[in-house]
């Protein structure tokens, strides 16, 4: 079926270049929730995100392959950024690695830690190890401010506040090209084809009159990426609010509850009111709460209840929990109306 969109051109035709949403979706699936140890219906932690072909973990707790394989993300991981070496976060790697091992991957795999943590990671995928065929894994340090640059996107790390290294993590996309209206091409007489596709893509053209055509007259104004911000186990800091200004996802730890405020100091985790105070101060759109303490795991209702006197909307993650964030074509801010444009461009030296 060919809907008309008048003058001849065809909604579903080639050479209109907006990029299909449907592809583009970003779906992150909580692993593990819990903090410290497992419980029967809670995994330590680790999430997963996929965005297009490519699947990444945050954190991969004990169990975590087999959490893989019940909740359907598939094993085809190609990064893993671990928020810090804590047992809980990172014991899980040493099985995964074995496992693709014998399914003979090919592909490499990246581990990012936080600096200076390399060491113990590069032991514990060692550990046991008999000489064989296996697929390069390669571990890299990240320190504050630190970018991986992949296509399309890319993954900031931000020092947060915990009893060792510890980061968090941005995934940060640019603003991507206004819509094209092709209606409006047509009236100003440019022939279907190529030229649509550099016009999207920020190009004046020329046609064979002579004319010149500005970008700017048949493509709207820039859209907003979209920012999912990890924060890993700390403190309330100003990192992780600074990090997910105007975030689509935030997804924040709460370890505890307002009655252990204390216990939360001391082991540098944070409550659940804590955390809806950092999402509400970051201006972020969603707030998902997660690695609760054992004595929440059964019921993060409390949890909840707490920090929605502080922000809106907020949910507690469960093991399996699946959020899809889809490209909307919200306008992305100028210069004039927001200061923090600079934020969504992927402008900072990049590691790869
Ligand atoms: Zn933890
Ligand atoms: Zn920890």
């Amino acid at each position: 079926m060919h809907r008309s969109l008048g003058r001849g051109v065809r909604s579903d035709a080639p050479y209109v270049t907006d990029i299909p949403t449907r592809i583009l979706m970003i779906r992150i699936t909580f692993l593990g929730t819990s903090a410290a140890a497992p419980t029967l219906t809670r995994n330590l932690p680790a999430i997963a995100l996929k965005r297009e072909g490519d699947l990444m973990l945050f954190d991969c707790g004990e169990g975590t392959q087999r959490q893989m394989m019940r909740y359907g993300t598939g094993f085809d991981v190609r990064d893993v950024f671990f928020t810090h070496l804590h047992a809980d976060h990172y014991l899980g790697i040493i099985g995964f690695v074995r496992t693709l091992w014998m399914a003979e991957r090919a592909d490499p795999m990246r581990l990012y830690c936080p600096r200076p943590t390399a060491r113990t990671l590069e032991q514990a995928i060692s550990l046991g190890f008999q000489d064989g065929k296996r697929f390069p894994v390669e571990i890299r340090e990240l320190s504050d401010g630190d970018v991986v640059r992949r296509d399309g996107y890319e993954i900031r790390a931000f020092r947060v506040e915990h009893r060792m290294p510890a980061l968090g993590y941005a995934l940060v996309e640019p603003s991507r090209p206004g819509k094209f209206d092709p209606e409006r091409a047509n009236a100003l007489g440019i022939p279907p084809g190529p030229l649509f596709g550099k016009l999207q893509h920020g190009e004046a053209i020329t046609l064979d009159d002579g004319r010149r055509v500005e970008p700017g007259e048949v493509v709207g104004p820039p859209r907003l990426g979209r920012k999912i911000v990890v924060s890993g186990d700390t403190l309330p800091c100003p990192a992780t609010v600074a990090a997910a200004r105007d975030a689509d996802l935030l997804i924040h730890e709460a370890t505890f509850g307002e009655d252990d405020l204390e216990r939360a100091q001391a082991t540098f985790h944070s409550t659940a009111v804590q955390a809806a105070q950092v999402a509400r101060a970051a201006g972020a759109r969603r707030l998902v709460l997660t690695h609760f303490s054992n004595r929440y795991a059964q019921e993060p209702g409390l949890l909840l209840r707490q920090a929605r006197a502080h922000f809106t909307p907020v949910e507690a993650a469960k093991d399996g929990l699946t959020i899809d964030i889809p490209l909307t074509d919200e306008l992305a801010p100028t210069a004039a109306t927001d200061s923090n444009t600079e934020a969504r461009e992927c402008g900072a030296p990049a590691l790869d």
